[in-house]
């Protein structure tokens, strides 16, 4: 079949991959002139099933009541954002309830640790490299309820494969001696032995190569205007450069899938979510966790890709503003400092390359894969704030649906059928 894929982020690279590795032609068009230049460039690194919670836990909305505003809050809801919220906005509340957040907990980690599995395999047998680290991530608390309420979380994910270890202080400080300055604060951690993490512009890089490898084709500085439809088809996809058409079409224009599926007819409950990294040079490591963190207090990421330190977090409810606001960066950076005061002796905001990218956020927290409405348009998109951790799982998922083989997860999970 000839297949066009729509967006090179972590998400279309890795269907593009799995598509044309199985016989199928494939083209990955983008409009950046590079691969995973949007959201999939610096995010946070961490491939974690252990972070599979989706950010609408029962009670959030008295949180985020709490933080409109304020420019000082890891959660950031900008009043002006307010009336485009409200429909995608109501269903992350409704989705909150309970019963739905464990349902949506158990999918994300299902698929998280599926995507881990198959990142591993692609790993060895391409023998790619991305600034990689498998030596799991450690899971950070200075709240004993915060602490608690993750545990459960994580017992409840041990039901489909999570691994965990609860540390007191002094046992995390053993893990990850980086954390002495601040152990008397932690009320304790939880360590994650199969989490890893890694690069995904390096990674998306290196799979694009072998991608090309095989005979795929990537069309770069090519802009989709919208999707043609006919009936219960698409006849094909208008962009700058002319009509394409192909067999099948995959959407994975990150949250930009959201206006381009609005052209053919079809509604996605996906909102962007900005969020902030910070990268700097670290060459000697000093200060530094050796295993990556999520610091849950501070609602921050940290690890080591290669010799860069990458810092990551924030959540800013503010449309698809991409702007890069300097007092979000710094406030990333001082959260993270935090932890580490020595690092922080020698590293200003000046020493650090800030981004912000925009999280495509479904309502209820699992991605939208698979088949839509119409029949030769398939979906990878909405992966939130897990989109590196899924891209292998998601991509594999895909492509199954895409050429009729039975998918390793019950696909029924992430339809878009579902809402
Ligand atoms: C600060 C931050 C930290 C994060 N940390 C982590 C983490 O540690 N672990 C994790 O698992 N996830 C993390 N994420 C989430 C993850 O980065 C995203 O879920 C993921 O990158 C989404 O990938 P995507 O391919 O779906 O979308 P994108 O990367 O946005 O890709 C979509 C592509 O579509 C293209 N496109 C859009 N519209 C058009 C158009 N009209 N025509 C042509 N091309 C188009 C874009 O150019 C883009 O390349 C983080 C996100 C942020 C913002």
């Amino acid at each position: 079949m000839r297949i066009l894929v729509i967006g090179a982020g972590l998400s279309g690279v890795t269907t593009a991959w799995f598509l044309q590795s199985r016989g199928h032609q494939v083209c990955l068009l983008d409009r950046q002139p590079e691969v995973a230049n949007e959201t999939s460039f610096a995010n946070g690194g961490l491939l974690h099933a252990s972070h599979a919670e989706p950010w609408n836990a029962p009670g959030v909305l008295w949180q985020l009541l709490r933080w409109v505003g304020r420019e000082d809050s890891p959660l950031l809801l900008r009043p002006a954002a307010l009336p485009g919220l409200m429909r995608w906005g109501l269903g992350f509340l409704r989705y909150s309830r309970p019963r739905h957040y464990r349902r949506s907990m158990r999918h994300n980690a299902a698929l998280a640790l599926y995507s881990l599995d198959v990142m591993r395999t692609l790993r060895r047998e391409l023998g790619l490299r991305y600034d990689d680290r498998q030596n799991g991530i450690l899971k950070i608390f200075r709240d004993t309820a915060a602490m608690q309420t993750a545990v459960d979380n994580s017992n409840q994910m041990a039901e489909v494969g999570l691994r965990h270890t609860v540390l007191q202080p002094r046992q995390a400080v053993a893990l990850e001696p980086a954390l002495d300055d601040c152990a008397h604060e932690l009320s304790g951690a939880i360590y994650y032995p199969d989490d890893e993490s890694g690069d995904p512009h390096l990674f998306s890089r290196a799979l694009i190569e072998h991608f090309r490898r095989i005979g795929g084709e990537v069309r770069l500085e090519t802009t989709v205007s919208g999707l043609q439809r006919s009936g219960d088809r698409l006849t094909g996809v208008a962009t700058d450069h002319g009509l394409l058409s192909a067999d099948r079409y995959v959407l994975a224009a990150g949250s930009y899938s959201v206006a381009l599926a609005k052209t053919a007819g079809l509604r996605l409950p996906i909102y962007p979510v900005k969020g902030y990294s910070l990268t700097a040079e670290l060459p000697d490591w000093r200060g530094a966790p050796a295993i990556p963190l999520i610091d849950d207090g501070n609602k921050v990421v940290m690890g080591m890709l290669g010799h860069r330190l990458r810092m990551a977090g924030t959540a800013e409810f503010n449309g698809y503003d991409r702007s890069l606001g300097q007092a979000r960066s710094a406030y990333v950076l001082r959260q993270c400092l935090k932890t580490f005061p020595s690092l922080g002796e020698r590293l200003g905001l000046e020493q650090t390359t800030p981004w912000c990218g925009l999280r495509p956020m479904t309502m209820d927290g699992p991605p939208i894969l698979g088949q839509s409405r119409l029949h030769d348009l398939f979906l990878n998109c909405g992966a939130g704030h897990l989109g590196w951790t899924f891209a292998c799982g998601s991509g594999k998922l895909v492509a199954d649906l895409v050429d009729g083989s039975e998918p390793a997860l019950d696909a029924g999970a992430y339809s878009a059928a579902r809402f």
